[in-house]
């Protein structure tokens, strides 16, 4: 591990060196327009992911030129990876953010090697490669350039609005190779939005870049999660939440009811005290046998919004509905550690 700090910007954050893997640490940026978000910019060594226990996942190679996500949404599960780099898994999460500056030509050259077997590639599966970041940094055309070039399967899974810049390059990927686009909604809350995914665009902002890829010929899923236990569960939210899902023109809907690993079961007990202290009783005793709700709370979640989707027209007889491209089942893949295989 190097810690080049060629040009530093801002406050002094070397000590956070140490455990940044391989990836070599090149600068380190604050500037006014992301004011309290400090730019952590590395040459990574590689950039293809294999997922460890992938047979679990929908997907088995990741792409993420982030880490750390600005959108900050509380119940966030990548929150402990970003304990592996020695930063901070609550406010640090949101605000420090690695960026894999080299991830674009790193990606093309990952590609073009005879060892790579041209497998799908999924993306947004750990911090969301749409965040604010991308507006500065710009590595997401380079990224698809190089898959739509080497026709390349891929997904993508956001809640960021500027996935729309790239719509063009999502087209003529979509002409070459297999090619899905998911946006997550969970809720159309807004008071619940505003604290519980207080970076993230609003979901009414979401379902419009839903309803303009589908213009732009573009099919997208919706992945409904996570549904929040007691917060925006009730018949009434599950059934405006789909109905809005399916009038934006989305292919699919999948719900995934909340989830509580740790790291983000810590950052996410805190909310729930400060925001609704009388939940907590009930989240203790919902929660009380580790990570997931109960099954029969799952598949309830489950239940009703399939049968609401069905009630809207959402599903796979839809046009641009996805073909071969696998489902987000996950908000996150499981977090890059220690252990991470990288292909090259
Ligand atoms: S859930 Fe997704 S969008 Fe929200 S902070 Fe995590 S990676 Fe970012």
């Amino acid at each position: 591990m190097r810690w080049d700090n060629l040009h530093r910007e801002g406050p002094d954050t070397s000590g956070t060196a140490a455990l940044f893997g391989s990836d070599v640490v090149t600068r380190t940026v604050d500037t006014p327009e992301f004011r309290g978000v400090t730019f952590h910019e590395v040459r990574a060594r590689s950039i293809i992911n294999r997922v460890p226990g992938a047979s679990r996942m929908p997907f088995e190679w990741t792409v993420n030129p982030y880490r750390g996500c600005s959108h900050a949404c509380v119940y966030c599960f990548a929150r402990r990876s970003h304990g592996y780099l020695d930063l901070d898994t609550g406010t640090g999460f949101d605000t420090q953010i690695v960026v894999k500056t080299n991830a674009d030509r790193l990606l093309r050259r990952e590609l073009a090697s005879p060892r790579w077997p041209g497998h799908h590639i999924a993306m947004g599966t750990n911090v969301d490669c749409y965040q604010r970041a991308e507006g500065r940094y710009r590595l997401m055309p380079g990224i698809l350039t190089a898959l739509r070039d080497h026709a390349n399967p891929f997904s993508i899974l956001t809640k960021g609005t500027l996935i729309l810049r790239d719509l063009d390059l999502l087209r003529s990927a979509g002409a070459v190779a297999e090619v899905g686009v998911s946006v997550s909604v969970a809720f159309l809350d807004e008071q619940l939005w505003r604290t519980v995914e207080p970076g993230a665009p609003a979901p009414e902002r979401r379902l419009e870049v839903v309803r303009a890829l589908t213009d732009h010929g573009i099919g997208c899923g919706v992945l409904m999660a996570p549904v929040i236990p007691f917060l925006s569960d009730s018949p009434d939210r599950l059934r405006a939440t789909v109905r809005a899902i399916a009038a934006a023109g989305a292919t699919s809907v999948t719900p995934l009811a909340l989830h509580l690993r740790p790291g983000a079961r810590e950052w996410f007990t805190a909310w729930l005290a400060r925001h609704h202290p009388g939940l907590v009783g009930h989240y203790e005793r919902l929660y009380a046998d580790g990570a997931y709700a109960p099954r029969w709370y799952q598949r309830r979640i489950t239940r009703q919004v399939h049968e609401l989707a069905e009630e809207y027209g959402i599903g796979p007889s839809r046009p641009g509905a996805h073909r071969g491209v696998p489902e987000p089942r996950c908000v996150t893949e499981p977090e890059p550690g220690p252990t991470q295989l990288t292909l090259l």
